[in-house]
């Protein structure tokens, strides 16, 4: 993986119904119908409509990914 510079990494995130924290959806955009979104920090996995995905950075922790 390479990223210019320090950019900001913004993506697609819900906020966790469990854990309340701002974890990623995978999607390269707002989707048109509910996805399933299983969280990292809790394992919470729940269905998240549209409007409740936003663009924003990710939890603090989860930028590098992969980790448990
Ligand atoms: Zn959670």
């Amino acid at each position: 993986m390479s990223f210019h510079g320090a950019a900001v990494r913004l993506a697609i995130v819900v906020t966790c119904k469990g854990c309340q924290k701002a974890i990623p959806t995978g999607e390269r955009s707002i989707p048109d119908n509910p996805i399933a979104v299983r969280c990292p920090i809790c394992n919470e996995h729940r269905q998240y409509r549209p409007t409740e995905l936003y663009e924003g950075r990710l939890s603090f922790g989860l930028i590098q990914g992969g980790k448990r």
